[in-house]
Order: C-alpha cells, then sequence, then structure tokens
C-alpha cells in the first residue's frame, strides 16, 4: 500500500488520464503529489528528466504521459508517436530504476492486441498476432514500455506494473477534429451542427466498428487500486466489458446533446479494428469494476465540454 504521505509523481498530469489520477490520488487522501507541466520538464529529455528525479527522488510513478490521437492523427505522424513515446518511457522508467523508485505504473493502450484477436481480449493475448496497420508505431512504443516493466521487474527485481486501459474519455480530452478519438470529436461535431442548425453530421467510417467506452475517472479509480493492490509480470486490463457500434455511439452523444439531425457516414476515412473489447474478468476478480455507465459518462463530458472547454 502507498503510505498517504508517500511522495508521488504523476508524468501527464494535464492529460485525459493524469488529471484524472490527481482528481483520485486527492480523493483518496494521498496529498504529497508531484508533476510538472511540459513546458517546465520535457519528458523525452533523458538527462531533465534525471535531474528532475535527483531533486524529488519521487517514492511511486504514474507514467500517464505519452504522445496519443485517434486514428487519423496515428495513421499520418507515425514517426512521431513511436519516437516520442519511446524516449518518454526509456526516460521515466530508467530513471525510476537509478533513483529507487518504489513502484512504477506504466499504461499501455488496448490497441496494442493483435488485430484480429480472439474478442473479448484477454491479458494474454498480447503479441498473439500481427497488429493494427493505422496504429501500429504507437503500438510498438506501447508494447515496448511493458516489456521493459516486465524485464526490469525480472532482472532487478523491482515492482513496476502495466494496465492496459480500454478506450478513454471525459473531462480535459483532446477535442481537436483531426487528432481526437472518436467520442469527443463526436461531441464536438453533434454540438457544433446542433448550435448552427446544420442538417447532418458526418461520421468516419461504416459505423459498424464496434468500441468499448471506459470514462477516465473509472480509470484513475483502477490505477490506484493496481497500484495498492497488485503486483504482478502480467498487464492488467482495464475496461467495462461492454461495447457499442460507432453508430450506436453517435446516437447516444446525438441523445445527450439533443440533436435531430440525420447521420451519414464517410467511407472514404479507416474503420480501423473492427471490434476491440476487453476481458476484464483478472480486474475484476483483484476486486474492481467500471462504476460509470457510458450515457452518464457522455453526460459528465458534454457538461465539462460545455463549461471548461470553450475557456
Ligand atoms: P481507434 O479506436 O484506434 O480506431 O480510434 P478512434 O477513436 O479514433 O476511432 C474509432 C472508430 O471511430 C474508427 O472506426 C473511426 O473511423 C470512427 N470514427 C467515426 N467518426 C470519427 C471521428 O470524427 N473521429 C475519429 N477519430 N474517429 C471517428
Amino acid at each position: 500500500m502507498m503510505e498517504k504521505n508517500a511522495k508521488i509523481y504523476v508524468a501527464g498530469h494535464r492529460g485525459l488520464v493524469g488529471s484524472s489520477i490527481l482528481r483520485a490520488l486527492d480523493r483518496a487522501g494521498y496529498k504529497n503529489v508531484v508533476y510538472r507541466t511540459h513546458k517546465e520538464l520535457d519528458l523525452t529529455n533523458f538527462e531533465a528528466v534525471k535531474n528532475f528525479f535527483d531533486r524529488e527522488r519521487p517514492e511511486y510513478v504514474f507514467l500517464a504521459a505519452a504522445k496519443v490521437g485517434g486514428i487519423w492523427a496515428n495513421k499520418t505522424h507515425k514517426a512521431e508517436f513511436i519516437y516520442e513515446n519511446l524516449q518518454i518511457q526509456n526516460s521515466v522508467i530508467k530513471n525510476a530504476y537509478d533513483y529507487g523508485v518504489k513502484k512504477l505504473l506504466f499504461l499501455g493502450s488496448s490497441c496494442i492486441y493483435p488485430r484480429m484477436c480472439p474478442q473479448p481480449i484477454k491479458e494474454e493475448y498480447l503479441l498473439s498476432g500481427y497488429l493494427e496497420e493505422t496504429n501500429d508505431a504507437y503500438a510498438i512504443a506501447k508494447i515496448s514500455g511493458l516489456m521493459m516493466c516486465r524485464a526490469f521487474r525480472q532482472q532487478y527485481g523491482v515492482d513496476y506494473i502495466s494496465a492496459m486501459p480500454t478506450n478513454l474519455y471525459g473531462y480535459n480530452d483532446n477535442f481537436d477534429l483531426e487528432s481526437s478519438h472518436v467520442l469527443p470529436a463526436l461531441m464536438r461535431k453533434i454540438h457544433d451542427a446542433k448550435e448552427n442548425n446544420v442538417p447532418e453530421v458526418t461520421v468516419w467510417g461504416t459505423g459498424s466498428p464496434l468500441r468499448e467506452f471506459l470514462f477516465v475517472d473509472d480509470l484513475a479509480d483502477a490505477l490506484v487500486f493496481l497500484m495498492n493492490e497488485y503486483s504482478g509480470e502480467e498487464h492488467v486490463n482495464v475496461g467495462t466489458g461492454t461495447d457499442v457500434s460507432i453508430k450506436e455511439l453517435a446516437q447516444l452523444i446525438c441523445k445527450v446533446v439533443g440533436y435531430k439531425g440525420k447521420l451519414v457516414f464517410d467511407t472514404s476515412k479507416p474503420d480501423g479494428t473492427p471490434k476491440k473489447l476487453l476481458d476484464v474478468s483478472k480486474i475484476n476478480s483483484l476486486g474492481w469494476k467500471a462504476a460509470v455507465s457510458l450515457e452518464e459518462g457522455i453526460r459528465k463530458t458534454y457538461e465539462w465540454y460545455l463549461q471548461e472547454y470553450k475557456k
């Protein structure tokens, strides 16, 4: 268990996941949390990260910093996705080891599983087949981070663990239409269409791919839980255990936003993996399960979008 006064470093604290981890730690009574903005500390710079660890000496690390993006960003910026993620991971994991961090949690992503994986996806399916082409560079970087935690655990006996979240959404998400994931993108498009009385909204792809969506505050609770309760070589899937089609997702967002227009499907845009649903029996049997339904999570996110994003 992390002691309540333990020094905890959250890397990536301004992002979707990191900002949610800060709130979860605060709720759980952890007050000695350190973080740096991107401007203060460039995590791709090994020497800068070394100086940070030397000065701060954190005992626990949540590695939630990463270059992330939706299907289009991943497909068109592969060089940045592989380079930046490898640099961030190498700098943080190696310095955590050099400076005696007690425990580190690394975040993977469900897209690192093979494209044609049996569903729901069990932890053991990692590296059992070919990757999805639209995000293979990102996936290889994330698989490397996971392997690095495993290798350090095997060789040096350190307690580094990895969690594998499904598709996430919530406060502080990226709502940029070119680089975001599907849920914030559709929320923005549908909101704008409603505001401007536009009769139809374009959804990328066929609408048939199936995806699982986890509200980010649920993920953050799971990560604090894993930091306290889990120690093992194998990564742990974190999801809800249910999926919806992109078309159903779009319809649900229309309902929450109150948009009555039509959905049209742009099949010149890629579908990506046909289905991506995690098997969450491992984390459920450890004693954790997701609490926020998709509709409730979309409502909370939309409230945040209306109040905060516009600022
Ligand atoms: P993925 O889970 O890695 O494929 O990433 P995304 O969240 O970006 O995309 C999920 C699915 O939603 C894909 O089939 C996309 O083609 C589809 N999609 C539909 N409309 C949009 C949109 O406006 N933006 C994004 N990013 N995806 C969309």
